[in-house]
């Protein structure tokens, strides 16, 4: 599905529609979105913004071989009180059968995802994260998503709609702050903001600031385009660690080429995870060269890893 997120490459929604449960909930875009797509007669949209499961596009990642990055319900939530559990189970087969992919899944129903994840292994593609827009009912959120052990938690600070103070970002990996957009927006201080970038530097978590939205740093209502996306002139689009995976999975993929050739040895089973650190380490060296020289540099960077 076509999309604006910033912060992602695809949209993935195997469920439609969704209810309003908190501040973050006022101006939902998905619900105006959800509206002109059922005048448009798109399927998934017959009843407006009412919840209700898409079965038809559960299979979209399946068909797509290329590693993407995916945000998982653009257009509702997935862990929503009406969300069928054996449906949930089935989104999670689809995830665990494309471990080429990313995907991000944000949620304000920290309660259930909680407890649908506590007992499980969440598999290694999958990132997790909670909206934070205030400190009633954003912050506590965060309690609940640290509890859990996934390759990345992150934080969706959007709508950024007060002062958050003194954050806790103990296995934090990600933040991404925002303003609202749109005719009832409601406007965003330059200092929550500074608040929440300087928090995660001192913290070493990456931080990616998405837009001031309608109102401008100088609190002065423009088009959001025009209030552009710079902090006092710069931009701040970090990405966690594990968002180079689909890099580390073509990495593997050449490897097997290079086994099936013959040009290199595979890995025995116990060696696998000591092997996958060594890769990650190898990875921060070589990733400037893999990014400059595409093939070859993948090729040349398998190799590395096999004779170390
Ligand atoms: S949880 Fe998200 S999709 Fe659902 S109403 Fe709130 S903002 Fe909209």
């Amino acid at each position: 599905m076509r999309h604006k997120i910033e912060w992602t490459e695809q949209t993935w929604n195997p469920s439609a529609g969704c209810t309003k449960i908190s501040e973050g909930c006022r101006n939902c875009y998905a619900e105006t979105m959800a509206l002109r797509l059922q005048a448009m007669g798109v399927h998934g949209y017959q009843n407006g913004f009412q919840f209700n499961t898409v079965p038809e596009r559960l299979m979209e990642p399946l068909k797509r071989k290329k590693p993407t990055v995916y945000f998982v319900n653009s257009m509702s939530d997935i862990f929503h009180k009406d969300m069928p559990d054996d449906y949930l189970k089935i989104i999670f087969d689809v995830i665990q059968k494309t471990p080429q992919h990313t995907y991000q899944i944000l949620t304000k129903r920290a309660d259930r995802m909680l407890k649908y994840f506590i007992d499980k292994e969440i598999p290694e593609n999958i990132w997790l994260g909670v909206t934070v827009e205030n400190k009633a009912q954003g912050v506590p959120r965060i309690e609940k998503l640290r509890r859990l052990n996934a390759s990345v938690l992150f934080l969706s600070i959007e709508p950024l709609l007060e002062d958050l103070g003194e954050l806790n970002l103990n296995r934090i990996d990600w933040v991404i702050v925002g303003g609202e957009s749109g005719a009832k927006a409601r406007p965003m201080d330059k200092s929550w903001v500074l608040n929440i970038q300087q928090q995660c530097e001192k913290n070493g978590v990456a931080f990616f600031f998405k837009q001031w939205g309608t109102w401008g740093a100088d609190r002065k209502k423009r088009n959001k385009k025009a209030n552009g996306k710079e902090i006092d002139g710069q931009s701040w689009q970090q990405y966690p660690k594990r968002r180079l995976e689909p890099m580390e999975f073509e990495l593997k993929s050449t490897l097997d080429i290079l086994i099936e050739r013959g040009e290199a040895k595979p890995i025995p089973p116990e060696k696998i995870k000591e092997s996958m650190e060594r890769i990650e380490n190898t990875m921060e060296k070589v990733r400037g060269e893999i990014r400059a020289e595409e093939a070859r540099s993948l090729e040349t960077a398998s190799r590395v890893y096999l004779t170390m």
